[in-house]
């Protein structure tokens, strides 16, 4: 006869059943749980210790699945993980958080978000930016609650490409032209407006001698997004209007594509 064995836990003595006992030890849930809560009391130190390095991993895990392994922000680079947390790309961070983790950020949230398995519609960034992108949405709200102006910035093609050295002055001159003829209809519409291709004649006056710091353009460019834009008008495809498409979205500013699509004030 097939006799089946009978386990008991080896602290109280309960007999374990598939619904009280602990996987692999002969304990049942309730000895368990008394034991291990009496090892963290007795070893405060080294449970905040474990608890610390797990916390740390949890963070390491999130932020580097958001920024796509780089651990990095999103907006401006910063990779020190010290600085760097995930925001909610509508700006709904908030509210959602009442739902999923009791209001709480940081390690619960976390935990909520490997546990549903990294939904969409979060990216990583660092504290300057996370304030950056909350001034510029409420500024935006304001803006449209108002019918009020944007400061729009004219993202677009400057630099000629595959053309000669003859065909590339009058290229580049097209180019900024374009960019022109787009800001002057939006100042009619009542906008202000930056056109980045202006730097073109910093570049080309005769007083200048010395070559500019590379990346010195795109790096003066981005002030204007970061602390001045609140829409992005975007004429075309190029290297650097890409780029400044791509931020422009990560700030959450408003993008046009068209001059009929933004509004009069
Ligand atoms: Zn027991
Ligand atoms: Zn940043």
């Amino acid at each position: 006869m097939n006799k089946e064995r009978i386990y008991i836990c080896r602290e109280c003595g309960v007999e374990l059943t598939n619904q009280n006992k602990v996987y692999n030890r002969r304990l049942c849930k309730r000895c368990s749980t008394k034991i291990s809560t009496n090892w963290r009391i007795n070893h405060k130190e080294i449970f905040r210790t474990y608890l610390k390095r797990s916390d740390e991993k949890i963070r390491r895990l999130v932020i580097s699945h958001y920024s796509n392994g780089k651990i990095s922000c999103d907006i401006c680079g910063e990779n020190d993980i010290n600085c760097l947390s995930i925001n909610h790309i509508n700006g709904e961070g908030r509210k959602e958080r009442e739902l999923v983790s009791k209001g709480k950020g940081g390690i619960p949230f976390y935990r909520w978000l490997i546990k549903n398995h990294y939904p969409k519609g979060y990216n990583v960034l660092c504290m300057n930016c996370q304030f950056r992108v909350f001034k510029k949405r409420m500024r935006i709200n304001v803006i449209e609650k108002n019918k009020g102006k944007h400061f729009i910035y004219i993202a677009g093609p400057y630099t000629p490409k595959n053309c000669s050295l003859h065909d590339a002055a009058m290229k580049a001159q097209y180019n900024i032209d374009r960019a022109i003829e787009i800001a002057n209809k939006l100042i009619e519409k009542g906008h202000y407006v930056f056109v980045p291709h202006l730097s073109h004649y910093i570049h080309i006056h005769y007083s200048h001698t010395k070559e500019y710091k590379e990346d010195l353009w795109y790096e003066l460019d981005n002030t204007f997004l970061y602390n001045w834009a609140t829409a992005l008008f975007y004429i075309g495809s190029s290297y650097g209007a890409d780029k400044e498409l791509e931020i422009a979205k990560r700030m959450g500013l408003k993008i046009y594509y068209k001059i009929e699509d933004v509004p009069e004030c």
